[in-house]
């Protein structure tokens, strides 16, 4: 009896050895749903409560009144960066896109390259990679090589799979519906 306990123990011992790595995470929030940016703006949050250091990069400026940019910019441990002037989807100016897609990777090269920085935020991130604007080898070494601790998130649609591959925790937000289909503005404080 006493010696079944006892393996029992060294079974679960060993477990929670194995589980017990330490190391900074790469996560990507990806899919249909809402939920993407937000999640990554409440881990965020999360890490701020614990001291830590963050470096945010949003690859597309939508507007520059988010509720999230004004609360996280007062934030002495977070830099806030938002990509060139007038960058949109709807530009239809791919070579201005694309020189702005590659200033705001320079920025958050210099981000994985910091061992200060104990979190980085790259929101929508996947549409530079879609769009072919960078490339996804410079992309993945970077991620590679970035500090043994610090922590990544990459928020946007359709990821490549590549970068799933390459990440820890994938999270694919799944669209139910969405207040927008019936005809609903974009509320402050819901939806920026
Ligand atoms: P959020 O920032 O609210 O977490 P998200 O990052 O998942 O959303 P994006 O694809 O970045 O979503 O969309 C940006 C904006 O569009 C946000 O204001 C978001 O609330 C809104 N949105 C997200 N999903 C939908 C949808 N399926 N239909 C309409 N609007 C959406
Ligand atoms: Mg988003």
């Amino acid at each position: 009896m006493h010696e079944r306990m006892q393996r029992k123990k060294e079974v679960v011992d060993a477990k929670v050895g194995a589980a017990g790595t330490a190391r900074g995470l790469f996560l990507i929030h990806t899919g249909n749903g809402k939920g993407k940016s937000s999640a990554a703006f409440g881990v965020l949050a999360r890490a701020l409560g614990h001291g830590m250091r963050a470096v945010v990069v949003q690859f597309v400026k939508s507007r520059s009144d988010t509720g999230e940019e004004v609360f996280f910019r007062a934030q002495p441990d977070v830099r806030w960066h938002v990509m060139g002037e007038g960058f949109t989807w709807e530009t239809q100016d791919d070579a201005k896109d694309a020189a702005a897609a590659r200033a705001a990777w320079e920025t958050a090269r210099q981000a994985l390259a910091d061992p200060t920085v104990d979190l980085v935020v790259l929101d929508e991130f996947t549409y530079a990679l879609k769009y072919k604007w960078l490339a996804i080898e410079d992309v993945l070494a970077a991620i590679a090589a970035r500090p043994a601790m610090q922590h990544l998130i990459v928020t946007g649609r359709a990821a490549p799979k590549e970068l799933i591959e390459a990440a820890d925790t994938v999270t694919d937000m799944v669209l139910v519906k969405h207040a927008f289909q019936n005809g609903v503005q974009a509320m402050p404080g819901i939806e920026w």
